[in-house]
């Protein structure tokens, strides 16, 4: 998309500049790593973004993962009109907290009690507070390329915008915080039992994304997950999964569903609000009962549980329960990942497309990517003009190289069809230049 056919999003962005730092409030929305201006979704329907210039874009952004039932669904828009109806927050217990809290146990097989909160980063943020009040140790356990939110002492080897900008350990977070924080390579089971046996007794928690996604998409080695769920037990040391992204996406009940391997804890948001600001924490309930009222790790929000965000994730949750949408969303991810390993392989551009469930990644790399070193070898300046012409043909893809690409259930077998050509295009014109 050119600046000349999109006057309506530059002269906002260029307003937003003068006003927002770098324009946006989140980073990787600035399009900094694929350059262009950003442009302004005016509003957003089943598959599709509808510009501020009045543009369609089949979205594989998908709200960076809620929208799993695509934008401005019908029954998640009544569900909060509903809910409208009733008041915007009460500050006090409301019914809707109860049947999400139910819901979540039903779907989730780690989770015996939850506690609700605003945002992936607050529930990460909680759930280390948790492991380290209720095993009275200090030090944390995360995996170079995973992203749990902008919490300080995660903001180590940080995945998503943290990386795509270049700089993976912010400003801002004193040597201290970091200092309890061990960070070690993903797949790699040594380095794991080095850890444990060089701090005995002294690590509270591992947080893991099951299967990291914020730095493209890396999925685990046969036992790997089994292995670290093995060590954590034996050293007495809380597992956390960090299932923002891909609880209720993978699977009803997230990769720990899928695989098998039951956390002590479970962090959660994108979906679980139906698109509204939501993150929950939850786990093994002698775990959960050391938060305050009930013990020591306190943990508390003005808006924590608000009833319009928990309407809508109710109803997110129900129509993926009841709708049992996995079979096709799979398929539709399948297929992109089949017609873009096609095109690569017949126009002789090495590129990986690791896929689970309705995620993909891009790694324009010879051989699959185990871990974040690997990622970052990968040819990220070839993803640049892939997302320009994917979106010049009409099809947004995360603004980013290292974000994975999310498919709806509002993605149709035309669209599905559409974007694989888009995409084929797109290719070919990366091995043309
Ligand atoms: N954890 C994971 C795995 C995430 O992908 C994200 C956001 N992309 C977060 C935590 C943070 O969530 P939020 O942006 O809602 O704070």
């Amino acid at each position: 998309m050119s600046a000349s056919d999109s006057p309506v999003s530059n002269d906002l962005f260029n307003r937003a500049l003068k006003l927002i730092p770098g324009g946006v409030n989140s980073p990787v929305r600035a399009f900094r790593s694929v350059g262009g201006t950003p442009f302004f979704t005016q509003s957003a329907k089943g598959a599709r973004l509808t510009t501020a210039d009045g543009r369609e874009l089949i979205d594989y952004v998908c709200t960076w993962g809620p929208a799993i039932h695509g934008h401005n669904h019908p029954a998640i828009r009544e569900a909060v009109a509903e809910a409208l109806e009733r008041g915007t927050s009460f500050g006090t217990p409301n019914p809707y907290e109860v049947e999400m809290a139910e819901l979540i146990v039903d779907m989730v097989p780690s989770v015996e009690k939850v506690r609700m909160v605003n945002s992936g980063t607050e529930a990460t943020m909680s759930a280390i507070r948790l492991a380290r009040g209720a095993t009275g140790r200090d030090k944390i356990i995360k995996f170079a390329g995973c992203y749990h939110g902008h919490v300080d002492s995660l903001l180590v080897k940080a995945g998503s915008g943290a990386l795509t900008l270049g700089n993976p350990d912010s400003a801002g977070i004193p040597a201290s915080f970091a200092g309890e924080t061990i960070v070690l390579p993903y797949n790699d089971l040594g380095a794991l039992q080095l850890a444990f046996s060089e701090h005995p007794e002294k690590i509270a928690g591992v947080i893991i994304e099951p299967y990291p996604a914020n730095c493209g998409l890396i999925l685990p080695q046969t036992g790997y997950l089994e292995a670290l769920r093995e060590l954590c037990t034996r050293h007495g040391t809380v597992l956390i999964f960090d299932e923002v992204m891909t609880g209720f996406r993978i699977a009803p009940g997230g990769v720990q569903e899928k695989t098998g391997v039951t956390p002590d804890l479970t962090c959660l948001g994108k979906i679980i609000g139906g698109g509204l600001p939501v993150g929950a924490f939850g786990g093994r309930a002698d775990l959960m009962d050391h938060l305050a009222p009930l013990g020591p790790v306190y943990q508390a929000g003005t808006l924590s549980g608000n009833p319009l965000a928990m309407a809508a994730g109710i109803t997110a949750l129900k129509l993926l329960r009841e709708g049992d949408p996995y079979k096709r969303l799979e398929s539709s991810a399948k297929q992109l990942a089949i017609a873009l390993k096609l095109a690569a392989a017949n126009l002789g551009v090495a590129l990986q497309v690791p896929q689970a469930g309705s995620m993909f990644g891009l790694y324009f790399a010879d051989k699959p990517v185990t871990n974040f070193d690997e990622a970052l070898a990968s040819r990220t300046e070839l993803f640049k003009p892939l997302f320009q012409c994917a979106l010049d043909l009409g099809v947004y893809l995360p603004p980013s190289a290292y974000e994975a690409c999310f498919v709806s259930t509002a993605h149709t077998v035309n669209d599905i069809a559409r974007t694989a050509e888009v995409l084929t295009s797109a290719i070919k014109q990366i091995s043309e230049s």
